[in-house]
């Protein structure tokens, strides 16, 4: 998803941009301009220090045509309306793209939840969550974590959820803790997604995997999975990074030791091989594939030239900018878009939600096997779509998620 100052125009430029592409009548994409409902509450809670807060909470339901909503839930303080309306929207698209039968939505409060302590975040999440109970539900609304929101926000989410309706309704979220009907493969979905696709990029261009060399921006959930499973399946990883710093080893490091390096003192620094780097350094080394797995406008138009990776698989969301994917599409570099690389989580979601319907539990590899099935089949649709309109992968990927989209909305018509 493109990332610019105001991300809901962004948005809106981007439908319209489709919209023209595909020929689609302007009253259709005028319907998909505007979120269904925009819900905006106000959530005030009892600090620690007996002093009350209010903080402002949203829930954004972009479009519903192709199934209940579905979208994480963040605790940041630049959450905003007009973000979580471009983040709804981004999940419309996302889910369509993936051919999950699910629309989009997005929430989230404007708290630095870093600063509060966790039974003040509990009393947060379960006062938005009752503001909320008439708008969410499993066949409604399910949502899930995104940034500062894990697992344990979700239990307190359900737990409110099913306190009100009298009985456990584990299928009112996704993301939980395994014990409370989460998923098997959830907590490595993203990355692995991100390893699937790279791994059909690289078989699309004749490019075989054993020691393809591999540097990795954002050493966090999506990057330290993506890392190992591209490991796992032959590539040479040979460089991390986090926001302490890079590291590089052109020999290739052993992921599970960084990662126990990591969890041990929570940073990348000081690991024992290798030699440190900038993140701007890892940007542009000489690899195959590029994984930009940390935040948003990783790649700009300053640095995008200076690119020489043959793959750049987008692990965050947004990490390069509109002009930046101009650019390297030119240059041939092969960008699989967010929108498509980072779609694991969202589609292990989906699986928990139907494993939580049908009070069944998955084992790790059908889980595995299934969310390989979903993402190889979405990449090579995108791909299909894009050599169609002649067009690069990410506006491929809108192509495809908006057409869906649209046809479900032009089948259901419009009520009354
Ligand atoms: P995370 O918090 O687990 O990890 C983020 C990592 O990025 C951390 O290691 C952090 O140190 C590093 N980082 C932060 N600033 C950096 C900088 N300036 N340079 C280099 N590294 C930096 O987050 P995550 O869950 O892995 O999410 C990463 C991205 O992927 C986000 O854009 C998120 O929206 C997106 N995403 C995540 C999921 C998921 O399931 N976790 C799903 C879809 C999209």
């Amino acid at each position: 998803m493109p990332s610019n100052s105001n991300p809901f125009r962004a948005a809106i430029d981007q439908l319209e941009r489709v919209g023209k592409l595909l020929n689609i009548d302007p009253s259709t994409i005028e319907r998909l301009k505007h979120p269904r409902r925009e819900i905006i509450v106000s959530v005030p809670i009892r600090m620690d220090n007996g002093e009350i807060k209010v903080f402002t909470g949203y829930r954004i339901q972009h479009c519903h045509a192709r199934g209940p909503f579905k979208g994480g839930i963040r605790y940041h303080p630049k959450v905003d309306q007009e973000e979580v309306k471009a983040l709804a929207m981004w999940m419309t698209w996302k889910c369509a793209v993936v051919d999950l039968p699910y629309g989009g939505a997005k929430g989230g409060v404007a708290v630095d939840a870093k600063k509060l302590s966790k039974g003040e975040l509990e009393r947060l999440t379960r006062r938005y969550t009752a503001m909320l109970l008439d708008d969410i539900g499993p066949y409604k609304d399910v949502p899930a974590p995104d940034m500062y929101t894990d697992a344990q926000t979700m239990a307190w989410i359900m737990d409110t959820y099913s306190q009100f309706k009298g009985h456990l309704v584990p299928e009112v979220v996704t993301g939980k803790p395994i014990e409370l009907g989460g998923s098997e493969g959830r907590r490595e979905a993203t990355g692995r997604g991100a390893a699937i696709c790279a791994r059909e990029a690289a078989k699309q261009l004749g490019m075989n995997m054993k020691g393809l060399t591999v540097a990795v921006q954002g050493f966090g959930n999506v990057g330290q999975w993506a890392a190992k499973i591209l490991e796992e399946m032959g590539c040479k990883i040979i460089a991390l990074s986090d926001s302490t710093c890079g590291i590089y080893d052109p020999k290739g490091f052993d992921v599970r030791a960084v990662m126990e390096h990591k969890e041990k003192t929570g940073k990348l620094r000081g690991f024992a091989h290798g030699e440190e780097i900038t993140n701007e350094e890892l940007l542009q080394l000489d690899c195959d594939i590029l994984v930009p797995a940390a935040m948003e406008n990783a790649i700009t138009e300053s640095n995008a030239h200076n690119i020489k990776a043959k793959i750049i698989c987008e692990g965050a969301n947004g990490p390069s900018t509109p002009k930046a994917r101009e650019i390297l599409y030119n240059e041939g570099v092969h960008v699989i878009p967010d929108i498509l690389a980072n779609a694991g989580g969202v589609t292990v979601s989906y699986f928990e939600w139907l494993q939580n319907l049908h009070r069944e539990h998955w084992s790790e590899s059908v889980v595995n096997q299934k969310l390989e099935n979903y993402l190889v089949k979405a990449y090579h649709d995108v791909v299909k779509t894009a050599e169609e309109y002649r067009v690069d992968l990410a506006t491929g990927a809108y192509v495809l998620g908006i057409k869906r989209v649209v046809d479900a909305q032009e089948s259901l018509g419009l009520f009354p």
